[in-house]
């Protein structure tokens, strides 16, 4: 038996009982049909709801849900304020946050991948659900404060990922930290370092060490020649001045390309 379907814009929606001639539909006009009634529906969006309904909805919603629907356009932007601090921690625990690794900065307000975080701001109380991530603050706010706010100073070292940076105490750039004598990373970049009178001291001592190296190198690969060319002459005079040398031995060469000194020979050469 075949069931015949009535389109939907057949359909007529009969009234309700008492409310054929008053209410919505006054009775000038036809009673919607189904198709019509489903067109409407379906162009309803959280937008065109009233006011009223959507804060009531807004005031429902997680922070995370908060941050994202804020996001969307500038009527929720508007209408849902700026989350604080307290909100987004609660935001960066949740599974969403837990996920996708993000941290909130109490500076800049964001949620933002770990990444942007020193090491040292997502550990022991900086860590999430620790109750110390209300003084958390991402690497970018840290350098640049807004104003009456404290950041990072200078000298400070920073490790991302395990990589160390210092915020050069002179010229105040984040970049890799030069070394002491001792190999303790400096609050100076290498650059400003090579400044320094200690640094100057440091390369001056560098290139004396790395020239005694190479006249000793040199001494040694001579006397290595001299000793080499004095037993070729014994030989000679054991078989007679006549016989040919069959040494096979290859005269020392200065340099050879595998003696491991490429570092401190390019600085000469
Ligand atoms: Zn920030
Ligand atoms: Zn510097």
């Amino acid at each position: 038996m075949t069931k015949h379907k009535t389109p939907l814009s057949q359909i007529t929606i009969a009234a309700p009982p008492g409310s054929s001639t008053s209410g919505r539909y006054p009775s000038s006009l036809p009673y919607p049909t189904a198709m019509s009634v489903y067109t409407e529906t379906s162009s309803r969006t959280l937008l065109t709801l009233p006011g009223e309904i959507q804060n009531k909805i807004v005031g429902k919603l997680e922070p995370l849900d908060l941050l994202l629907l804020r996001a969307t356009c500038r009527h929720f932007r508007n209408i849902i304020p700026p989350l604080n601090i307290h909100e987004l921690l609660v935001a960066e625990s949740s599974k969403t946050g837990m996920e996708r690794d993000l941290y909130a900065c109490r500076l800049c307000l964001r949620l933002r991948h770990s990444s942007h975080f020193a090491d040292t701001m997502m550990k022991k109380g900086k860590r999430k659900l620790a109750g110390g991530g209300i003084s958390r603050f991402c690497v970018e706010c840290g350098l640049k404060p807004p104003p009456g706010q404290n950041g990072y100073s200078p000298g400070t070292h920073i490790t991302r990922n395990g990589v160390v940076s210092v915020i050069c105490i002179y010229c105040t750039c984040l970049a890799r930290p030069s070394q002491d004598r001792d190999g303790k990373n400096t609050q100076y970049c290498t650059g400003c370092w090579a400044r320094t009178p200690e640094g100057q001291e440091m390369r001056r001592l560098k290139e004396a060490r790395l020239q005694r190296e190479l006249e000793e190198r040199e001494q040694r690969l001579q006397r290595e020649l001299e000793e080499r060319e004095q037993r070729r002459r014994e030989r000679r005079a054991e078989r007679g001045s006549d016989a040919e040398d069959t040494d096979e031995e290859r005269p020392a060469q200065f340099y050879p390309g595998n003696d491991g000194c490429d570092d401190w020979r390019d600085l000469f050469l």
